[in-house]
């Protein structure tokens, strides 16, 4: 090197160091080359410490095959490569030292790889540039859950933390359009609460609110994963069975309305007893639409409040006369 080589070098140097990215160099047996100062600050391992050994040895977040396999391609096809906190939160296990953005434990990291060629144009070592891109990673995990969040709340009813009347009627649709396709069966149980007025009447607004809730509760309690449960209007629920029978939804129909029955809702030393009443449909496909398997439920509920209430229809077109 001749003195102005030398002195570049040495400028260059002090610059790689203080530079706010983690720069490495590795050789094609992965063995580490260099090692600037903010490497040595968030490992806590000097260059001293680290040069010359194998990288994987070092840092055992850092997978073997894998990492063989990227200094490979890269030193083999010249061409740099990247990684992404989306696919890999980190290459290097570092803390998170940020303030702001404590509430992680770890640096996330972007990463560039880039085969360096020697002046005589082989490529016989590879950098690597680790970004800290923590903050911008937090930033859009918030977004993305406060946008999760945003999605469950606009689905889902207040008081009873059941679907509401909108998405549930999406399901509806959905189940519906599945039913056309496959043919499977499916039915759908619609209930409302028995004289529900009187109990607003007798034990005040709030009280009707907490059976309401209790109703939801016991729906919630007596189905499956895969059924869908709503609350469709103030004091009416609904619910759709998948792969189900009007008559084995009878069996849960009854299940539910027992439930109900036995159940005593309890309310500032208020002791509330009620029923309710309901209608059951199957899917039919062949004429109508999903608001007309909706309507069906609805006229079998019809019937079992006019038959006396406190009981299960299912809907067949003579029910409806
Ligand atoms: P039926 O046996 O025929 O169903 O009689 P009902 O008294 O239950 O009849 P109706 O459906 O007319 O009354 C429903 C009442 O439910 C009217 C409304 O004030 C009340 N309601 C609707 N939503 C809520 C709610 O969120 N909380 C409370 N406490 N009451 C509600
Ligand atoms: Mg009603
Ligand atoms: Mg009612």
């Amino acid at each position: 090197m001749t003195d102005k080589s030398i002195n570049e070098s040495h400028w260059m140097m002090g610059m790689l160091d203080s530079i706010n990215v983690g720069l490495v160099v590795v050789d094609l047996e992965y063995r580490i080359q260099m090692w600037n100062d903010y490497m040595e600050n968030l490992s806590g391992s000097p260059a001293s410490k680290v040069l010359n050994k194998v990288i994987y040895e070092l840092f055992a977040e850092i997978p073997e095959a894998w990492f063989k396999n990227k200094i490979n391609s890269v030193s083999t096809l010249g061409n740099h490569s990247f990684t992404i906190w989306e696919q890999n939160p980190y290459l290097f296990k570092f803390k998170n030292y940020r303030p702001i953005t404590g509430a992680v434990e770890y640096m996330y990291q972007n990463t560039t790889f880039i085969p360096l060629s020697s002046p005589s144009g082989e490529i016989n070592q590879v950098g690597i540039i680790i970004y800290d891109v923590t903050d911008a990673a937090i930033n859009k995990l918030e977004l993305e859950t406060s946008n999760n969040e945003l999605k469950k709340l606009s689905r889902t009813d207040r008081l009873t933390q059941l679907n509401n009347r909108g998405y549930w009627e999406e399901c509806l649709y959905n189940e519906y359009m599945r039913v056309k396709r496959t043919n499977q069966p499916a039915s759908l149980i619609i209930f409302d609460i028995d004289h529900f007025k009187k109990v607003n009447d007798t034990y005040g607004h709030m009280a009707g609110d907490e059976v309401i809730r209790q109703t939801a509760a016991a729906l919630r309690e007596s189905i499956r994963d895969t059924d869908i449960p709503g609350r469709y209007g103030g004091e009416e629920f609904v619910l759709i069975l998948i792969d189900t029978k009007p008559e084995s939804a009878f069996i849960l129909a009854e299940r539910i309305r027992k439930k109900i029955e036995g159940l005593t809702v309890i309310y500032e030393d208020m002791e509330i007893k009620y029923t309710i009443s309901l209608g059951i449909s199957q899917a039919i496909t062949d004429s109508g639409d999903y608001m007309k398997w909706l309507e069906c439920a609805d006229n079998a509920l019809y019937t079992s409040k006019e038959s006396g209430r406190n009981q299960t229809t299912i809907y067949s077109p003579k029910s409806a006369e």
